[in-house]
Formats: structure tokens, sequence, C-alpha cells
């Protein structure tokens, strides 16, 4: 093969998604799989996404590019107005159209290391200097992101709460940052568990836009909306900037199926609510469990938790939990699980203490 890609691809792997659930139920010979490992919503869909997308008749015509109405139903949802927003095909693309748009191999990025892997795989690509802040104890390190920017700096990363730890920037830590960050360089703050959040001072960001021109708010339907089949997200900043991001977007890059699925969830808020209050009450017990069996973890503002069983690797958990029929996502330091349904966390937490008793 004499084609060459650009060199910077070489140190890259596409995205692995891991073993399928039937894979994994064939080699095992289980009867069920719980899927633990990518955050979706466990509790599904609201049934008025099924209701909507059946009533589609005609799948010959291009979708809106523009994704009018579902701008309009977003717009007020979120309460900004319509030309501060962009839709993507999930945030893993506006984090691609981002990078595209900012970075190249004259600037660098600022982002924790031990957060969503996305930001620094889109700066590989775009042969940007990669700036990385370890976090301390689970959580972005503001200052130190702070001292890492400079002339060239062009993005900077938070995640928030952070994925895989579950912690958390607060709204006073995040304004001083802010009013620190250079007005060249943008912030994107990715809300992508925005709705899951219940901390007091969780900071709410979109009335911080008026103020930062230089910032913006990265949203998800594939979380607590429960629609990550469909590839629908969007970003929320300045109308003059997200004019120009539009210029990197694909004409019709949200399908007709998504933009129909998000405007028909966003009618069931009563859905999302649910899951949200379901998901603080199961992270609860979680903790519980955790403290009762002295596990490291991280208080969680997220659909899931970041636990680390002293005495036992992270392979050894997530093989455990595994060959058991509940799939989880390994980290160099811990495990990241989903927070469940009711009947799927007992079952979990029975299998966490048995662990746990045979490590002792
Ligand atoms: C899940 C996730 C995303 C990507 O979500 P999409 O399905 O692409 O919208 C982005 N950021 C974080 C932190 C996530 O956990």
């Amino acid at each position: 093969m004499n084609v060459k890609v650009k060199p910077q691809l070489l140190s890259l792997k596409a995205y692995a998604p891991g073993k399928s659930s039937e894979e994994v139920q064939r080699e095992y010979g289980l009867e069920k799989i719980v899927k633990l490992a990518s955050n979706e919503n466990p509790y599904g869909t609201s049934p008025r996404v099924s209701e909507a997308i059946s009533e589609i008749d005609d799948f010959a015509i291009y979708p809106d590019g523009a994704a009018a109405a579902l701008r309009t139903a977003v717009a007020k949802y979120t309460g900004v107005k319509e030309d501060q927003l962009i839709f993507s095909s999930g945030l893993d693309e506006l984090i691609q159209i981002i990078s595209k748009a900012l970075l190249d191999e004259n600037s660098n990025t600022v982002m924790a290391s031990g957060t969503f892997p996305q930001y620094r795989h889109n700066a590989v690509v775009q042969n940007a200097e990669i700036r990385e802040v370890p976090l301390q104890d689970g959580c972005h390190d503001l200052q130190a992101m702070a001292n890492e920017i400079d002339d060239k700096t062009r993005v900077v990363w938070i995640c928030n709460p952070n994925n895989p730890t579950g912690t958390y920037v607060n709204d006073k830590e995040l304004e001083q940052f802010l009013q620190s960050v250079p007005s060249h360089v943008l912030v994107v703050m990715d809300e992508a568990y925005y709705e899951y959040a219940t901390a007091e001072d969780y900071p709410e960001t979109i009335p911080l836009l008026g103020r930062y021109d230089n910032l913006m708010v990265l949203r998800t339907f594939s979380k607590a909306f429960g629609l990550a089949a469909f590839r629908i997200g969007y970003g929320i900043g300045a109308a003059s900037f997200i004019k120009q991001l539009e210029v990197v977007r694909l004409p019709f890059n949200t399908s007709m199926l998504a933009q129909k699925a998000a405007i028909a969830a966003l009618k069931d808020l009563d859905f999302v609510e649910k899951s949200v209050s379901l998901n603080a009450l199961e992270l609860q017990k979680f903790y519980g469990i955790c403290k009762r069996h002295e596990i490291d973890y991280y208080p969680s503002q997220g659909n899931f938790i970041f636990i680390s069983i002293p005495g036992k690797e992270s392979v050894e958990v997530f093989q455990y939990l595994l060959e058991r029929g509940f799939t989880v996502r390994p980290f160099p330091n811990g495990v990241r699980i989903t927070i469940g349904t009711k009947e799927e966390n007992s079952e979990l937490f029975e299998l966490v203490e048995k662990m746990v008793l045979v490590a002792h």
C-alpha cells in the first residue's frame, strides 16, 4: 500500500466499540447482557418518539439542512435565540466541526488528561499541539489549565460533568476561570450529561453566554433523552461565531429521523425528569455499597460512576462482571459503570459484593 495518509493519523486508532452484547452472550453462554458501558439511558426512550417517527412517510427527500423545526423547539427549551444554535450528528460530530474550524498545526488546544477522548483525537487529526493537564482528584484543574493558555491557544475543553469521573466544575470556579481566559480562546463546555446534574452549584452556563462571547455549550439527545441511536446533538454560542462554524458543517448532517425524534423527545420532559430522579436515587444506593465495602469512587453528576476496588486491577473487575453478564468500561485506574435500573443494580451490587469479599 503506497497511498499515504497524514503522518499524525498513524498514532491514532479508530474508535473500538468493544464486543457486541450478542458476542459476549455467545462467548460466555449467558442468558442476558446488561450493557452498562456507554452511559445510555437504561429506561429507554419516551414512547412519543416511536409514534412521531412512524408517521414519517417520505424517505426520498433530503432532510431540512437547517433543522428549522428542531431549532425552534431547542431555542424554546434552552431559552436562546435560534441563530445561537448549531446541530450535529451527535456531539462527536460537533467536536469534529469545532476542531476543523479552529485547529491547525500552528495552534494549540488545552484539555484535561482523563477526559472524553474525542477532543484529543480530533486535535491530533488537525495536527494541533495538545496541552493536557492531569485531573486533580478526578477534577479539572482549571488553574493549571489557565496557565497553559498562550497566544496560539484556540480551544479549551471542559467536560462538565467529566466523563469518565463524573466530577464537576462548580459555578464559582467556572466564572473565575472564564474571567482569566483571553477573549481569543474558545472555551467549550461539554455538557452531555447536563440534564442529570443535580448539584446546587453546578453552573448554569447559558446565562453566561451573554457575558462571554468566547463560550460555547454542547448538549446532546444521546444521554438523558435516550436517543443515542439517532445521533443528534447541538451547540450553543455567539450567533456570529456559530455562523462561522456552519461553514464546516456538512449540508445534511442530521437526518430527518433524528430531527423528528428530538422534537418528539422535547415534548415529553416528564420522561427525562423521571430518568433523572431515578438515576439520582440509584446513585445514592451505589454510594452506600461503595462506602460499606471501602470501594473508592467519585461522587457523580452523571448517569455513571467511576469506581476502583482496592486490591483489584480494573481489567479483573471488568472481566469478572463481563463473564457474569454486565459490560462496563475499564480505565487504567478504575472502571466506569453506567447507572442502570433498580433491578439491574441490585444484581450488579450482589456481584460487586461477592468480588470484594473474595478480594479481601
Ligand atoms: C456521550 C458523550 C458525548 C457524545 O455524545 P453523542 O452521542 O455523540 O452526542 C460527548 N461528550 C461526552 C462527555 C459524552 O459522554
